[in-house]
């Protein structure tokens, strides 16, 4: 990563510091009234796509929004030239017409009652609230025991408690006040839903725990949970009885919704599967984690198809974007200790996250995953670049306003998700395959989310 990226990820990061008083583009405050004044003429759409433009360029350039339009002098003012203008100030790589760009230009809405709270802590839940039918499992006792403090309440069901209680954005930050053990019934194990119009992987989800205490600025649950606190199905052995009348010759992970590890010691529930799964040894399950929570893991006798794998960056991308986070050496070394204990190991670098410099930094890490982990017992890995959708994009605007993995050129994709251009996502993946590909031939590699054209032009699949 080159220093003045750097410099940017860490001045944008108040992790753990204190952070001198933000410039006010950080927020857009005042871009729109100031466009409204400027342009009354323009439409109220064609404001706020002048508007999100000022604002982005502001942001990314730490300019006040006079000096940016002080090069634009053409009179009268027009729309179309001012906004071919300011695309081009805020997408200056992208090459072909400006005024095709299929740029995401939403309304600038920064709430900084929404930013996210940085706080390290153990999860110990001030409430935990139990659904009736689960009151007697073990792992109802066990969380009683682990929180003796907590204040513990009978529900008849969650979806009844959250019709019942208001939440929004900010309460995201206070999820981990929040515990709830319910139990599933219907939602065991399932296609995962990829993204539209993509390959999809054959990857099959079960969902056996919703939330996290992690802080990824690009982590879609703070725009897609819309409701409190961690929860945790309390009835495994029904996932268990709902897979034996399922495919099983699949590959199934349980890190959709949650980090299939970090609330383990809590669930207990890895010695569980790794024993269940020893028996359907045509399926493999996956723990898919950032966490070095591998104790209960590695304290049983592993099976040949269970893998343990991590979601990766390269150090310093993994302390600025992946915050509160165990670092990359902590991962790695996780990693070597599943690896021992006889687990296959599976890395994700997903999202690969485009900077100036960007390659150096990747191939160093796929490097060092290869010193530490043998080629033959990594089960996969799998490459995706950043993407959101639209209400993400303005999640992370809202959390991590000092963010600048946006500040990149990004566009609205074949799937109206927003994503770096095609050329350069090419080049991305182009350039991970061959760091992989010099130090194994034989690992399997895929792309995560990506079109079908990409995926054979980079893959051959
Ligand atoms: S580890 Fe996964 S689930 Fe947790 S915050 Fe990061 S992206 Fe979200």
């Amino acid at each position: 990563m080159n220093e003045e990226k750097m410099d940017g990820l860490n001045r944008y990061t108040n992790l753990g510091g204190s952070e001198s008083e933000p410039p006010r583009f950080v927020y857009g405050s005042g871009i729109k009234e100031f466009v409204d004044a400027k342009y009354p003429r323009f439409g109220e759409t064609k404001r706020q796509e002048i508007t999100r433009l000022l604002y982005e360029i502001a942001k990314r350039d730490k300019l006040d929004v006079e000096d940016i339009l002080r090069d634009f002098s053409v009179e009268p003012v027009r729309f179309d030239p001012l906004k071919s203008y300011l695309l081009k100030r805020r997408f200056p790589k992208y090459k072909t017409n400006v005024l095709k760009i299929r740029a995401a230009l939403p309304k600038v809405e920064i709430n900084p009652r929404f930013e996210a709270r940085f706080e390290k802590k153990e999860f110990y839940p001030k409430y935990v609230y139990i659904e009736e039918a689960v009151t007697q499992t073990s792992l109802a006792q066990r969380i009683k025991q682990k929180f003796p403090e907590s204040k513990f309440e009978t529900i008849s069901s969650y979806r009844e408690y959250v019709k019942t209680h208001s939440y929004d954005l900010a309460g995201y930050n206070d999820r981990l006040d929040y515990c709830f053990l319910t139990q599933e019934k219907f939602d065991f194990f399932k296609n995962c839903p990829c993204s539209p119009k993509s390959v999809s992987c054959g990857y099959h989800i079960v969902n056996l725990g919703v939330g996290c205490s992690y802080e990824c600025m690009y982590c879609f649950l703070p725009a897609y949970l819309n409701s409190p606190g961690i929860q945790f199905p309390a009835n495994l052995e029904d996932f268990f009885d709902a897979f034996k009348a399922y495919h099983q010759d699949i590959r199934v992970g349980s890190g959709e919704f949650a980090d299939s590890l970090v609330f383990d010691h809590i669930t207990e529930y890895s010695p569980q599967i790794v024993e269940f799964f020893k028996d359907y040894p045509k399926a493999t399950f996956e723990f898919k984690t950032k966490s070095v929570n591998i104790d209960l893991l590695t304290s049983v006798k592993p099976a040949g198809n269970i893998a343990v794998a991590w979601t990766v960056n390269p150090k310093d991308v993994a302390k600025q974007v992946e915050c509160l986070t165990p670092s990359i050496d902590e991962r790695l070394n996780a990693a070597v200790r599943c690896q021992a204990a006889g687990y296959k190991i599976g890395f994700h670098f997903d999202p690969v996250i485009h900077y100036e410099g960007w390659e150096k930094d990747y191939e160093q890490l796929v490097n060092e995953i290869f010193d530490k982990i043998e080629a033959k017992n990594i089960a996969w890995i799998s490459l995706g670049t950043l993407r959101m959708t639209m209400g993400l994009k303005k999640t992370i605007e809202n959390r991590f306003p000092h963010n600048t993995i946006l500040d990149e050129e990004m566009f609205l994709g074949y799937d109206d998700k927003i994503r770096y251009a095609a050329n350069v996502r090419q080049s991305m993946y182009e350039k991970m395959f061959s760091f992989i590909r010099r130090r194994s031939q034989k690992v399997w590699v895929y792309l995560c989310m990506e079109e079908k054209g990409m995926c054979g032009k980079v893959v051959g699949a």
